[in-house]
């Protein structure tokens, strides 16, 4: 049990949720509340990092589970804990810092897109449009932000755009105070308004609208990244950086996706799981696979069985696919005729042969209480386990 979940409720994840689990409820939600896209959610953002921080690394995330978030903020996890800014984070996730400031210096900033695709996509590969604004740099003036000529260095910064200041805070102690400086607002040069480039309103770029195709290959994965090379925000003097696509999953309402496999449930009637059954399977791709099983054979509750080939396809290896798992459901009827009865049991394998004691005490088998688990139970309810592991008790009859 762990000793708060504030971390987990911020990621919208269950307390038991895995690594990837995890990892896709952070993409999911930084590239929503990303300052970019969401300037005014600047406090969820940092909140989403910090869950995602500590959750993610496996030592702090049991310090977090014992002892919560006063535990980490007494430095539990080494770091004296405090976060890594939320900003790194992202760029670290999304690779776009990664590589140190080699790569980064004079480039500008990556731009991140999420884009659903659903599973019928990833399995036949698709094209996607995206349209997404971003900056350019102005036609008119070529970046200039003006006229020709019309650009001064701005005389209180020296064209540094960085305002220095010199304060004296005690006897023979100086500070230097850094900001930015305000005639040219961190530009470092000045245009006079009637020179300024009408088109850019002296921004140097503007706004504009862009189309992407993207082209989603067969296997590709949720989270995956496809990227554009240089086609991020322009800025002058700066290279530009990339547009990163990152896809999405959607979930499917039959197939779950397991790596190269696919996984569907498939419900039996009891009549079908012993008499044997054909069923009928739509693909992915709208073909028809027909499921017949073996004269005889018996389909047990929560059997495995698979169909080679037709899984989802290998990135870049397309035409070989995974297996399509089948994971069958028999479904038992509630009761049966008791006239029935007795045909049915000449069928079935003999039953064991039972001693009662003499003294044995006679009582009656119940339901379990409605929060039990009644009705139908998923494979991974623990009530059901609980119903057959502890299965020989029922026998005992013990009431408390
Ligand atoms: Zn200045
Ligand atoms: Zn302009």
């Amino acid at each position: 049990m762990v000793k708060e979940t504030a971390y987990y409720d911020i990621l919208g994840v269950r307390p038991d949720a895995s690594a990837d689990d995890l990892k896709k409820a952070y993409r999911k939600l930084a590239l929503k509340y990303h300052p970019d896209k969401n300037p005014n959610e600047g406090e969820k953002f940092k909140q989403i990092s910090q869950a995602y921080e500590v959750l993610s690394d496996a030592e702090k995330r049991s310090i977090y589970d014992e002892g919560g978030e006063g535990a980490i903020k007494k430095g539990g996890g080494g770091g004296g804990g405090g976060f890594t800014s939320p900003m790194d984070l992202f760029d670290m996730f999304f690779g776009g810092g990664f590589g140190g400031g080699r790569r980064r210096e004079r480039r500008g900033k990556d731009l991140v897109h999420q884009l659903s695709v659903t599973l019928e996509e990833l399995y036949m590969g698709a094209t996607r449009k995206l349209a997404l604004q971003k900056s350019v740099i102005c036609d008119k003036c070529e970046g200039r932000g003006g006229k020709k000529g019309s650009i001064d260095k701005c005389g209180p910064c020296r064209g540094t755009g960085v305002e220095t200041k010199i304060q004296q805070v005690g006897p023979g102690i100086v500070q230097h105070f850094e900001h930015m400086c305000r005639s040219c607002h961190g530009q470092g040069e000045l245009i006079a308004a009637k020179d300024r480039c009408k088109t850019c309103s002296g921004k140097k770029t503007v706004r504009e609208r862009k189309i992407l195709e993207v082209h989603v290959e067969k296997g590709m994965r949720d989270g995956q990244k496809i990227v554009f090379n240089g086609e991020g925000d322009q800025e002058p003097d700066l290279q530009p950086g990339d547009i990163v696509i990152v896809l999405d999953e959607k979930e499917h309402p039959l197939f779950r996706r397991s790596r190269e496999n696919l996984v569907i449930t498939m419900q039996l009637q009891l009549v079908e799981a012993l008499c044997g059954f054909q069923k009928v399977i739509k693909t992915l791709d709208e073909r028809d696979l027909v499921i017949t099983s073996l004269p005889g054979e018996v389909i047990k509750h929560e059997a495995l069985k698979c169909v080679l080939g037709e899984g989802m396809p290998q990135y870049k290896n397309p035409f070989e696919k995974g297996q399509l798992i089948i994971q069958f459901m028999v479904l038992f009827p509630d009761t049966i005729p008791a006239e029935s009865l007795p045909a049915l049991e000449r069928c079935l394998p003999g039953r064991p042969q039972v001693t009662i004691p003499i003294d044995a005490e006679e009582c009656t088998l119940s339901e379990l209480e409605p929060d039990h688990g009644r009705g139908q139970r998923s494979a991974h309810d623990e009530d059901e386990e609980f119903y057959f592991h502890q299965g020989p008790r029922v026998q005992q009859c013990a009431t408390s």
